[in-house]
């Protein structure tokens, strides 16, 4: 089973995909916890080259390519040969993320990323897809307490707010795969929201 985190930067997916780790351990399950980009040596690598603060020339097609390399190094290598031994998958970020970042913040539209992906991905998509939705004002606070900023995270605030509006309306395109999970309150009350949409899932 493979379960997708997405949402904006500081959105709090990967306190929750710990917990979720846990709760799917705790029941026995085989779980590998992995993100994007990277995930694998080769993908970390492509991951490292992206966010160095030194590439600030980095053109947007360049920009693309390199996330859709380091997604198929990760499917080959870890996805999908872990998916075909029964384990669940959680990964922070996939696709989506290509779609939002580089179809709307960059403008190089999410057909085109959506094909250059479909090219990495051939035919493994997510199970589920869990999209956090949280109060812009919050990112704020929460990225104004950060301190180590990637080269995207330093990016204008104009992507950022592309970014914010894309994964408002992500889920009308692929209402099957991707629900929507309020992420505002408790670190708690976000996980229980989590688990009730993945049983779901899980049961169809
Ligand atoms: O989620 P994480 O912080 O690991 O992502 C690393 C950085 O790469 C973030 O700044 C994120 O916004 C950016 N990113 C992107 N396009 C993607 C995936 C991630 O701009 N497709």
């Amino acid at each position: 089973f493979f379960i997708t985190f997405e949402g904006p930067d500081a959105c709090g997916k990967s306190t929750q995909i710990n917990l979720l780790k846990n709760y799917f351990q705790d029941k026995g399950y085989d779980v590998v916890v992995t993100r994007e980009p990277g995930g694998t040596l080769i993908s970390e690598k492509i991951r490292a080259l992206i966010l160095d603060k030194e590439n600030k020339n980095m053109s947007y097609k360049t920009e693309a390519l390199l996330y859709a390399a380091s997604r198929a190094q990760h499917i080959d290598e870890l996805i999908k040969p872990s998916l075909l031994q029964g384990k669940i998958v959680i990964c922070d970020r996939f696709i989506d993320s290509s779609l939002i970042y580089q179809g709307i913040g960059r403008n190089l539209g999410i057909d085109k990323i959506y094909n250059l992906n479909l090219f990495a991905i051939e035919d493994t998509l997510p199970d589920i897809t869990i999209i956090f939705q949280i109060e812009e004002e919050e990112i704020q606070r929460r990225k104004n307490r950060r301190k180590n900023l990637d080269r995207l995270e330093c990016e204008k605030d104009e992507f950022h707010k592309k970014v914010y509006e894309g994964y408002k309306i992500l889920k009308d395109i692929y209402p099957e795969r991707i629900k929507n999970v309020d992420a505002n309150g408790t670190v708690k009350q976000v996980h229980e929201r989590i688990i009730k949409l993945i049983q779901n899932a899980m049961e169809k």
